[in-house]
């Protein structure tokens, strides 16, 4: 059996390409010296995959910024406004994906969207009727090229005809059938290149075919395909997918005449089934995605081999392989000097996978049983240190129907808390964090370092705090908020104070662009040691007549927002830490705080992507544990949530379900279309729909957020409507942040004399 990577990460070990990329755009390097720290991030890893023995290493894996973008403009399509520009080709490039002003103009960017299920996002290239779908650019071919000279060939990869055409955005009058014909000339040129060239496999991406698909979706699949494959020459072709299974057009896909197929056995529930059942032809690949390219656990061998011996039972001809891309996790543990070894000998970042599919290949030759590299791995399956807790578990055991349900009901509790706040109509309130200006970044890390005493530290930050409730106060908004100055991360800072969570130093996973988060992992059971928000927030209180409110990150968040356990189901892990946020919610509560927003930013993300799973495998779980946190609170305790992403109007019943007593989301930028969505569903839930977007510098002025407040009206009842922006503000300056605040509070003033 032979090996093959579908993708590596690109940005660098140590972030290279991130900090060449930003010293490029302040002007610091040219763009050749750009290119150069390129060469050699490529260079470096398609030399440790050689070394590592893999067979089939990819090219054009690579990216400056994204893949998508990299297709796009390899296939022309670049909109008029920014040729129009007239700067050189990597500033074009730049500004599609970052937007651009200066001397030559200003554009925005191409919008940007979550890759699949992963936290990656994609830039979503724009189409209109003026562009020619042509082949015009060279990057996978130099790239391929790039690799032969260091004497290493390659398996070039570049993102499959139907996905791309199904991740488009058409701005004109065409759709996606329109473009077959242009669409196939393009990839059959590009094969025809890649031929002259000797490559002898192509890999095309085909991910979007793992979603529920439409019959129109299936005959675009197979008219394109029929197509490209029309014009097959000696290249061989690989239809790769990944996220998932394809049961929607296994057959379909076997019908063409593809050289090898690449299936997900990590995600793809029905990957197996299908094979078994279904066949797989003689004479073609099949790559089989067995070791988990999005997880950083240690692959199982045993349960690995047993699917290997399955497939060699059928005779079917197998390359051993990652389930998607490594781009999702991080580079190589050898970065890390603090996590001890006991915890390290679980885990396998994208370097130590290839140590793995090396184990499987040699371990899939032989007669593996009795193999030292077998047993040695098999005890890693037996039991982990440190990661059960008897208590946690059987807390968790004791759970009933009865905790996921808070009392009194909704319209009761909506009644109790008007008496009780008295708030003016219309409220006014933010999403949680002020500017996190340098001084109190410089604070975190001379405290992190050890430079400064905790009590230094905690003085600063109640300075912060102060001036921010007395700003706050000035400018007249009705519910506070502490600032969040002590928070590094809304995940991170509830991870470093939970027990069961690691961290990495330099376990950085691409975001967007060239940027980075780095996601904790969830070694153990999840509980809470000790309050971890109750003093900043009861020392908010203390200074101001108004409500503060708490803050905390919700369950289904944290747990989207870190490297995951694979040995008990998300459900029991979210549960977990529900119940740790629990305890936290009735702290703040005993201790004055009456309002507590819990925020869910990333509940979407995870939702499945075949909508026949929506339910079944995610929000019947995810939207029970957000209930679980907040179901033991008094009926005159407010409950906040707070969303970043507005598209949920396909799961508005699941967010009403929630049960929370407010919800404020982002929706300055989606057209307010949700507002559509929370009318017709008669949405019971409060709600603050973002009156401005926080994403940009600019104030917006009074009559904008009272227009936008005038919108919300017709379709939101007024005892509903909050008044705030549409996420937090920490990456914002402080001036522009009074004079933005300032105007909303008078925008939600003219609402009032007005209503
Ligand atoms: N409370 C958080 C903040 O204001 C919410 C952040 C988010 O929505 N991503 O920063
Ligand atoms: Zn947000």
């Amino acid at each position: 059996m032979r090996t093959s990577i579908i993708g590596y990460p690109r940005v660098g070990a140590l972030r290279e390409l991130k900090f060449a990329t930003e010293k490029y755009f302040r002007a610091e390097i040219s763009a050749d010296e750009l290119q150069n720290t390129a060469r050699e991030i490529r260079k470096k890893q398609w030399n440790i995959q050689k070394d590592s023995g893999v067979d089939f290493i990819p090219s054009n894996d690579f990216s400056l910024y994204d893949n998508m973008l990299d297709t796009a403009v390899l296939f022309n399509i670049i909109p008029e406004r920014y040729v129009a520009l007239g700067v050189s080709a990597s500033d074009t490039y730049f500004a599609m994906a970052r937007g651009y002003q200066g001397e030559a103009g200003d554009v925005k960017a191409f919008a940007m969207k979550k890759w699949f299920n992963t936290n990656y996002h994609y830039m979503v290239p724009e189409i209109d009727d003026n562009i020619e779908l042509k082949l015009a650019g060279t990057k996978p071919f130099d790239e391929y090229e790039e690799a032969k000279e260091l004497g290493i060939q390659t398996k070039p990869v570049v993102v499959g005809a139907f996905t791309f055409l199904k991740l488009l955005r058409y701005v004109g009058s065409k759709t996606a059938e329109d473009y077959t014909e242009a669409v196939i000339g393009a990839y059959s040129e590009l094969l025809a290149r890649f031929n002259n060239l000797g490559a002898e496999w192509v890999q095309f991406d085909e991910p979007y075919l793992v979603h529920d698909l439409s019959a129109e979706d299936i005959s675009l699949f197979e008219k394109l395909y029929s197509g490209i494959l029309s014009s097959k020459n000696e290249v061989k072709i690989l239809l790769q997918t990944y996220f998932g299974d394809v049961r929607d057009c296994y057959r379909n896909i076997l019908a063409l005449d593809f050289d090898g197929v690449g299936l997900d056995f990590v995600e793809g529930r029905k990957t197996l089934d299908l094979v078994t059942e279904n066949g797989f032809p003689e004479g073609r690949l099949l790559f089989a995605g067995v070791v988990n390219g999005k997880n950083i656990w240690k692959n199982n061998y045993k349960k690995t081999l047993s699917i290997l011996e399955e497939l060699k039972k059928k005779e079917i001809d197998t390359v051993i392989g990652t389930s998607c891309s490594l781009l999702h996790v991080p580079y190589t543990l050898k970065n890390e000097t603090k996590l001890p070894e006991k915890y390290t000998a679980h885990f396998a970042f994208a370097e130590e996978k290839l140590t793995e599919l090396a184990a499987l290949k040699m371990l899939s030759e032989c007669d593996w049983t009795g193999a030292g590299v077998l047993q040695e791995n098999a005890a890693l399956f037996v039991d982990r240190p440190d990661c059960r807790d008897a208590e946690v578990q059987e807390r968790v055991a004791k759970i009933d129907e009865n905790d996921f349900v808070r009392l009194p009901e909704f319209s009761t509790r909506e009644a109790i808390q008007k008496e009780w706040f008295h708030l003016p109509p219309f409220p006014t309130t933010t999403i949680g964090s002020f500017p996190q200006t340098a001084d109190v970044k410089a604070n975190r890390t001379a405290f992190r370092k050890g430079e400064i005493t905790e009590a230094q530290y905690i003085a600063f930050n109640r300075q912060k705090i102060a001036a921010c409730v007395e700003q706050q106060e000035e400018i007249g908004l009705d519910v506070l908020v502490h600032g969040e100055y002590e928070r590094n991360d809304m995940v991170e800072y509830f991870g470093e104070q939970l027990n069961g969570y690691l961290f990495t130093e330099k376990g950085w996973v691409q975001s967007y662009g060239t940027r980075c988060v780095k996601p904790p992992l969830i070694w153990g059971d999840v509980s809470r040691i000790k309050p971890m928000t109750v003093e900043w927030s009861t020392y908010a209180q203390s200074l101001t007549e108004k409500p503060m409110k708490g803050m905390l990150t919700g369950p289904v968040t944290i747990l989207n927002w870190s490297f995951p356990r694979e040995d008990i189901s998300l459900k029991e892990s979210t549960c977990q830490i529900a119940l740790a946020i629990r305890d936290e919610v009735l702290d703040l509560e005993a201790n004055g705080i009456g309002i507590i927003q819990v925020d869910e930013a990333a509940l979407r993300e995870k939702l499945p992507l075949r909508k026949s799973d929506w339910y079944s495998e995610y929000l019947d779980w995810a939207i029970p544990a957000f209930r679980l946190v907040h179901s033991g609170v008094k009926a005159e305790t407010q409950i906040h949530t707070h969303m970043c992403y507005s598209e949920f109007t396909d799961i508005i019943q699941a967010i009403d379900d929630m049960d929370a007593d407010v919800i404020t989301f982002e929706a300055s930028r989606s057209d307010l279309l949700i507002l559509d969505a929370l009318k017709e569903n008669d949405f019971k839930t409060e709600v603050g729909p973002g009156v401005y977007d926080i994403h940009s510098p600019r104030v917006p002025s009074i009559q904008e957020i009272k227009s936008a407040l005038d919108k919300m009206l017709k379709k939101i009842s007024p005892e509903k409507l909050w008044v705030n922006p549409d996420c937090g503000l920490k990456t914002r300056g402080t001036a522009e942040t009074t004079a933005s605040l300032e105007n909303l509070v008078a925008a939600a003033k003219e609402l009032r004399n007005e209503n």
